[in-house]
């Protein structure tokens, strides 16, 4: 019998290229913006102890209860593939002792892991960048942080619209809690299973589900943003302020209540058209209670998480960038005596910037073969005699433009033909 083919995990992608031209794009102009507002990388572990992401995202939520990937490694730890990236970088300022006294503004980027049905925009291993502010209470920390994401989606070319809620704090919000159980447990047989089952857990969740049917519900519910307490109602008016003197438009959205337990106050979410469902590029809100309950210092926090995979495929057919690092040029040795030279030229050339595909020795044929596919915009053949007569021809291989030239003078001959050393 046949031996079946390996094939990567469901929902795990590989990333090819020229596909990662365009992440390492992406990548590098949100590093560039992520400076401008003074926020530095963290690189964490991909692997947490499963007691943290328990403690710190709540038992109830769909995250801890049915995605994340948990096994017990040789020694018999429990241990959990991070499905998200907030707890762990608590849990390492708490290790490291970041956060006394400081006030660290820190991204992230990296996969994340959730046991999730497989779909577009929705993947078991994904990445997400992340952004956390530490130590402001003030709603001057979440505007900064909204404006901050605004621009990422702005240097990503995604146009996205601006959803705005305010949960309130832990009491404010429990008293809301029975309030909208009343309302709900009436009506509990005409929601979604899913719904029906986290009803008495963690009825917020109703609001912000999918279905159809439970939207319906949902629309008429009672408003958590008429039972927020006095300093959270002022501390949302602030935030508002501040994105209207700054041009950030914003829709308030009362059903938003995000999928994590850890939410205090002001949460948020960018919306771009063309995913449905999984619109959402970019999610977040503020977690004042999260260090303090992974045993740090009582410090106030605001973060959110940017889903590559989403905004890569919105931006997808509209950049031509992969084209951008192809091969300047190739350079192919059509028999062992000129190996040498070609290796040696290429080397020059990469040393002064420039993208070379060197090969050979190998028959004409099969080096303009190779020329080809390698996409380089030029090309020369280099054979003895050619190295004799120091006399070469430089061609453009999607075109008529060519150089004939000494072989020492090669550089000139590229930049004849537009090729820019700066
Ligand atoms: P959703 O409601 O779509 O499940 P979420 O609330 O679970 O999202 P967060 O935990 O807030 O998502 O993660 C932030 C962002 O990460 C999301 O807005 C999305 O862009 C991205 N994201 C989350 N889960 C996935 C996934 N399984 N595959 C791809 N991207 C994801
Ligand atoms: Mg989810």
């Amino acid at each position: 019998m046949a031996k079946a083919t390996l094939t990567a995990v469901r929902g795990m992608n590989d990333i090819l290229p020229p596909e990662t031209v365009a992440w390492q794009n992406l990548e590098s102009a949100f590093r560039a913006v992520l400076a401008l507002y003074g926020c530095a990388e963290i690189r964490l572990p991909i692997v947490e102890q499963s007691a943290l992401f328990a403690r710190a995202i709540g038992d109830v939520t769909d995250i801890v209860q049915k995605e994340m990937y948990t096994f017990a490694d040789r020694n018999g730890d429990s241990l959990t593939l991070r499905p998200e990236g907030t707890a762990g970088v608590v849990r390492a300022l708490i290790e490291h002792g970041g956060l006394r006294g400081q006030t660290p503004r820190l991204y992230y980027l990296g996969p994340m892991f959730r046991h999730e049905r497989p779909q577009r925009g929705r993947y078991r291993q994904f990445h997400q960048l992340g952004v956390e502010f530490f130590g402001i209470a003030s709603a001057s920390a979440d505007a900064e942080i909204i404006a901050l994401s605004a621009r990422l989606l702005q240097a990503a070319g995604v146009p996205a619209r601006l959803q705005l809620n305010s949960l309130g704090t832990p009491q404010s919000r429990a008293v809301y809690r029975e309030i909208l159980l009343q309302y709900l447990r009436p009506q509990a047989e005409h929601l979604c299973s899913d719904c029906q089952e986290r009803l008495e857990r963690n009825p917020l969740r109703v609001l912000d589900c999918k279905v159809e049917s439970c939207q319906e519900i949902a629309r008429d519910a009672p408003q958590l943003l008429a039972h927020l307490d006095p300093e959270s109602a002022a501390h949302f008016a602030l935030l508002q302020k501040l994105l209207r003197s700054m041009d950030i438009a914003y829709e308030i959205n009362p059903r938003l209540v995000r999928g994590l337990d850890y939410y205090h106050r002001t949460v948020f979410e960018w919306v771009a058209e063309g995913l449905g469902a999984q619109g959402t590029v970019l999610a977040g809100g503020r977690y004042d209670a999260l260090v303090a309950q992974l045993g740090g210092p009582d410090t106030p926090a605001i973060g959110f998480a940017l889903g590559m995979e989403r905004l890569l495929a919105l931006r997808a057919a509209s950049m031509g960038e992969e084209l951008a690092a192809l091969p300047h040029v190739f350079l192919g040795a059509l028999d062992a005596e000129s190996l040498a030279a070609v290796f040696q030229r290429a080397e020059e050339l990469r040393a002064r910037g420039l993208r070379v595909i060197s090969a050979g020795p190998a028959s004409i044929k099969s080096l303009l073969k190779q020329a080809q596919r390698s996409g380089a915009h030029y090309q020369v053949l280099l054979g003895a005699d050619d190295l004799a007569a120091d006399s070469v021809l430089l061609k453009e291989q999607e075109g008529l433009a060519q150089w004939q030239g000494p072989w020492t003078a090669l550089d000139q001959g590229l930049m004849q033909l537009g090729v820019d050393f700066s």
